[in-house]
């Protein structure tokens, strides 16, 4: 089973203890507040080898306007305008990060999960059962959806920029989003579930700090996603959780502290042996990425 629902029920002291073996739904913590030195550090450390271009972690709109430009081609800038797309900011935020598991106290402090809650700041993620990690997978799915959205002029903010740093906390991947008045964003995770069970699933929050509107807005989103995910991705729907791929939350502050449209993703079953294996294969991260960033554009286009 998964520890979700133990987690939306615990105490926060057991959440805590909680936290650091579970699956990635459990490991969204919170959306809120004050950066803590963990975050501010964590986006600009490591050696950045992932950072394909100048797109920081730092999240405001200016560094987002910097990193569009010079990924587009006069063709696709047309293209863009015609198709409303230029200007439109997303972030993208790959779920936990490489050096989590060195750093335990630091991702188990606690942070605002939104509504008055707390939670921890991080955790490490789930694996494969070769040892294929979360933070591996959802890295290198999130470099290709930004490629691809950035071919199509859209300016690409990442909440982190390498596999290799701590964090940052959930708070403050919200907070990026929130920073960067972002058109959409999205978390991008992969479960640790049941081995039987399989399929992707789209959390929601049952309201974030932004109100109805943006709720409505993160609906959309959603329902863009669903559609390219089953078209695309190779994953069906999860049969584990949720209702036919949806799932709404309140215990996700990434999702509960956004003032933008923002959803999680979680891209497919690590423990689920054919789900791996279209998470680990190139092929396979290439359609789970084309879904995300197809999603994404059908929304922005659609309004
Ligand atoms: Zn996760």
């Amino acid at each position: 089973m998964t520890t979700r629902t133990k987690l939306r029920r615990a105490p926060a002291a057991l959440a805590i203890l909680l936290a650091g073996i579970t699956a990635c739904a459990s490991c969204q913590g919170s959306v809120n507040g004050t950066p803590s030195a963990l975050d501010v550090a964590s986006p600009s450390s490591g050696d950045g080898a992932g950072a394909a271009d100048s797109t920081s972690a730092a999240g405001s709109a200016s560094a987002a306007a910097s990193s569009a430009g010079p990924s587009a081609s006069p063709s696709a800038a047309k293209s863009t305008a015609a198709n409303g797309l230029a200007g439109k900011v997303v972030v993208l935020d790959p779920g936990h990060d490489g050096g989590n598991a060195l750093h335990p106290a630091e991702i188990a402090q606690l942070v605002p999960q939104g509504f008055g809650a707390q939670k921890a700041c991080d955790t490490t993620g789930t694996n494969g059962a070769d040892g294929y990690s979360e933070h591996q997978f959802t890295f290198q799915t999130a470099l290709l959806v930004k490629s691809l959205l950035q071919q199509r002029g859209i300016t690409v903010i990442m909440t982190r920029n390498n596999d290799t740093g701590v964090g940052p906390c959930v708070d403050v991947r919200a907070a990026i989003g929130n920073n960067a008045h972002a058109n959409a964003a999205v978390s991008i995770h992969a479960d640790g579930g049941p081995v039987t069970g399989h399929g992707f699933q789209l959390l929601e929050a049952s309201k974030s700090v932004g109100g109805a509107a943006n709720d409505a807005n993160s609906q959309r989103l959603a329902n863009a996603l669903h559609t390219t995910f089953g078209q695309e991705s190779g994953l069906t729907p999860s049969n584990y959780v949720g209702t036919d791929g949806y799932e709404p939350r309140d215990d996700i502050a990434g999702l509960n502290l956004s003032t933008v449209p923002k959803i999680l993703v979680e891209a497919g079953n690590m423990r689920n042996a054919s789900d791996l294996a279209l998470e680990e294969s190139a092929t396979g991260r290439a359609r789970i990425a084309k879904a995300i960033a197809d999603g994404i554009i059908s929304y922005l286009t659609s309004r």
